[in-house]
């Protein structure tokens, strides 16, 4: 003989149980839907793998629908039509930890070149600098 409260222990139990079945089929459910509309070129989306953002209020695209599409973007500097593959994205924001409200702007050759152009710049800013020191450091007292 049982008594209540192991029987409402046991009912508890159970409840539980089927609850979390429910719980794992609709998630499968969920993930079967995502992935029967993923296109042939998407990638997955893993959210927990973004960095980390203050922008909890905005709905990321990718996020919402749970996978990486390929986009079309124009080139700031050549104006160059571009794709932006689902590939890229999911290494720029899971990867790299790109900024998760980043896009692509530059096209491969144009960001070489920009990434040249910076390099640049902060060596000849060094170069300043590095004189200045020694402008500064060689007046007499
Ligand atoms: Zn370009």
């Amino acid at each position: 003989m049982k008594s209540n409260k192991q029987r409402r222990t046991e009912l508890r139990e159970l409840r539980q149980k089927r609850q979390e079945k429910h719980k794992a089929k609709a998630i499968a459910l969920e993930q079967d839907k995502v992935r029967k509309n993923m296109p042939a070129n998407a990638v997955r989306c893993n959210p927990e793998a973004l960095a980390p953002s203050s922008s909890y209020y905005t709905v990321l695209p990718f996020v919402d629908r749970g996978y990486y599409i390929d986009l079309p973007f124009q080139c700031v500097d050549c104006q160059k039509q571009e794709i932006w593959t689902a590939a890229q994205q999911q290494w720029w924001y899971e990867v790299a930890k790109g900024n998760v409200l980043s896009f692509a702007v530059r096209c491969r050759a144009c960001r070489h070149m920009e990434r040249d152009r910076k390099i640049e710049a902060r060596r000849i800013h060094l170069e300043g600098v590095a004189k200045k020191l020694a402008m500064t450091s060689t007046i007499p007292e």
